[in-house]
């Protein structure tokens, strides 16, 4: 796998890991937020449902009394039942308005339990209003215990409101267990202290003692009251560190616990005796119901205090998701620009590094290398590379130069240096394969062996350089002749060799002729305009299976001796002769040709 894919798929991986953490951790707290964004609104409208039940209870205890006693003295009660009315339709109405504001199934139940509640109430109300428009010695026992059993049934109806707003309270965050119970228990404890003055409301009025039912009520609320105390005390220690928990607990107990029934408890104990009873009804209700207003302002205190903490809760969410998000989305950024300086200053470099190193491997030297751009490793390396790339150009180019000078020398070693011709050594080497060829195919070969007439008396007369301008235009005559195959070279003096491949006896014969012919027809033109001629001899043989090189320019000198030995300015081809077979060194042939000469 190539080093790029790799750094692909790990950043990938590595990247998609980031997000699902970040995305964990959006989740987890996200649920948080959703919670308390819930259960503040719950709560708020839990808190308006309990001041619902608080002022049901209050309307109760008016209600009560006004039950209890007759016209004229019912008027000061009936003045006090008008806004305690207005109270709880205020209170039923602010819980609609919440209700209203928010729509699901739940809620809709909610507003059904509201509405009963607004029915009773207004059944209730007119019931009671008519038995207290009559004189008290004219109501019906019966009716009065219905109508006073229709308040409690109102109560009853508005109870599963309460209990819902509490369960889904709860629900959206489990946190205010605790919370919630207490308030709703704070709740019953004044509706039970309601109940409590309640139960004594009638005996007072009538002055009479009470009855056994009374009495049996009476003690059962009173523990009922005890025991929901210490229930909330316990609930409620979670908070026991806060001031304004502790003082309103403290409140209870001695104000409304404390007094409050230590007032009800001498009514009682009035009652169960005489039924001379030393306060009015009404100064009973004035001396005790404002001691238990300590009760809805612990429920207060405890609503409040989950709203606030729920808000809190809900801030501290929102705060957290924020700086998660932006943390996520920053650190992202920082990865993901991390990932492409790693791409573009490392991972990048490196691959373009490696193709150089391929390309200079190669010897491949065009491949441009890109200028570093950072002061930085990388940058180093492509330094480096610049460098060895330069190294590289150098000896390529030595390595050139040094070819060409093999080939120079070759060239050299191998060239007559007067006439450009092969020379000799180089005849022997090139004439060999030739030769080789002609021999393993059986092809046709001549050879023909040149020798400048006379030519002792050229340099005796017009001097060495003469001589040598002559040789020179002999050779440039001689290559004219020449195919691309021939091999022509200077065999000595002024003396040339023309081998020609593929040509026999007769053919050779006839190039030799033709050459003989351009240098007898020649002026050779000598310095200040002087002119001369002159003549060669040649002779031609062709190459027999069992020749070697040298034989054959044996033969071919003995065919040019025999030129010599005609007259000269002549070619003599001369074929192989029985019993001519290979023997001695051109050399050798050569020194008895002239030495016959
Ligand atoms: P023949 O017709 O029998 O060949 O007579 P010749 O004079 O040509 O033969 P000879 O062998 O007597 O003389 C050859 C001369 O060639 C002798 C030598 O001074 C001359 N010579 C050999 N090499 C060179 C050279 O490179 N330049 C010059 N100018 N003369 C050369
Ligand atoms: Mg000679
Ligand atoms: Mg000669």
């Amino acid at each position: 796998m190539s080093l790029n894919r790799l750094f692909g798929i790990i950043s990938l991986l590595l990247m998609l890991l980031f997000l699902a953490l970040a995305g964990k951790i959006v989740d987890s707290e996200w649920t948080v937020y959703e919670r308390s964004t819930e259960s503040i609104p719950v709560i708020r409208k839990l808190h308006l449902a309990l001041q619902v039940e608080e002022k049901l209870v209050v309307e109760r205890g008016v209600t009560n009394l006004l039950l209890q006693q007759d016209l004229q003295d019912g008027e000061a009660v009936r003045a006090r039942l008008a806004p305690v009315r207005v109270a709880s339709d205020e209170a039923l109405r602010n819980l609609q308005q919440a209700l209203r504001d928010q729509a699901s199934p739940w809620l809709a139940l909610v507003m059904r339990n509201v509405l009963l509640t607004e029915q009773a109430l207004a059944a209730t109300r007119q019931d009671v209003d008519l038995l207290a428009a009559q004189p008290k010695a004219q109501r019906d026992p019966g009716t009065v215990v219905v109508a006073t059993g229709m308040i409690m049934n109102t109560m009853d109806v508005f109870a599963p409101a309460v209990a819902a707003l509490s369960s889904v309270a709860i629900q959206s965050d489990q946190q205010f267990h605790d919370g919630v119970d207490s308030a709703q228990l704070a709740s019953s404890l004044r509706d039970v202290a309601g109940q409590m003055v309640s139960t004594l409301t009638a005996p007072i009025v009538a002055r009479r003692p009470l009855t056994e039912q009374e009495r049996y009520t009476f003690a059962k609320l009173s523990g009922q009251a005890d025991q929901l105390y210490a229930v909330i005390e316990l609930q409620l220690r979670g908070y026991s560190h806060k001031p304004d928990f502790k003082a309103a607990l403290q409140t209870i107990r001695d104000h409304s616990l404390g007094e409050g029934l230590d007032l009800l408890t001498n009514l009682f104990v009035t009652g169960r005796s005489s039924g001379n009873y030393d306060l009015s009804p009404d100064e009973m209700v004035a001396s005790y119901v404002p001691r238990m207003a300590a009760i809805p302002h612990l429920r207060d205190l405890i609503v409040t205090d989950m709203i606030r903490e729920a808000e809190q809760r809900n801030l501290r969410a929102r705060n957290f998701l924020l700086a998660t998000v932006s943390l996520a989305l920053l650190a992202l950024g920082t990865f993901v620009l991390l990932l492409r300086v790693i791409r573009r200053r490392v991972l990048r470099p490196i691959i373009d590094a490696t193709d150089l190193f391929v390309s200079l491997a190669n010897e491949r030297l065009i491949t441009a290398i890109p200028t570093p751009r950072y002061d930085d490793e990388i940058g180093d390396m492509m330094r480096a590379i610049h460098v060895l790339k330069a190294h590289s150009q150098e000896r390529i180019c030595l390595e050139k130069e040094r070819e060409e000078m093999i080939a120079q020398l070759q060239a050299t070693s191998d060239t007559d240096f007067l006439t450009g011709l092969l020379n000799r050594r180089a005849f022997f080497a090139q004439g060999e394969q030739q030769f080789g060829i002609a021999q393993r195919y059986r092809r046709q070969l001549s050879l023909i062996l040149m020798d400048v007439d006379h030519f002792k008396a050229v340099n005796d007369q017009h001097g060495h350089q003469a001589g040598d301008q002559v040789l020179c235009k002999v050779a440039e005559l001689s290559g004219r002749c020449r195919r691309k195959v021939d091999l022509l070279a200077r065999y000595g003096g002024e003396e040339f060799l023309l081998m020609l491949p593929e040509i026999d006896l007769e053919q050779g014969r006839a190039v030799a002729e033709k050459l003989r012919g351009e240098i007898e027809a020649c002026h050779f033109q000598l310095e200040e305009g002087v002119s001369i001629k002159i003549t060669a001899s040649f002779g031609v043989v062709a190459f027999d299976h069992d020749d070697t090189l040298e034989n054959l320019i044996v033969r071919a000198d003995q065919a040019l001796y025999k030129a010599k030995d005609g007259g000269r300015n002549m070619v003599t081809a001369m074929p192989r002769e029985p019993g001519q077979g290979a023997r001695g060194s051109a050399q050798d042939g050569h020194d008895r040709g002239r030495a016959s000469a």
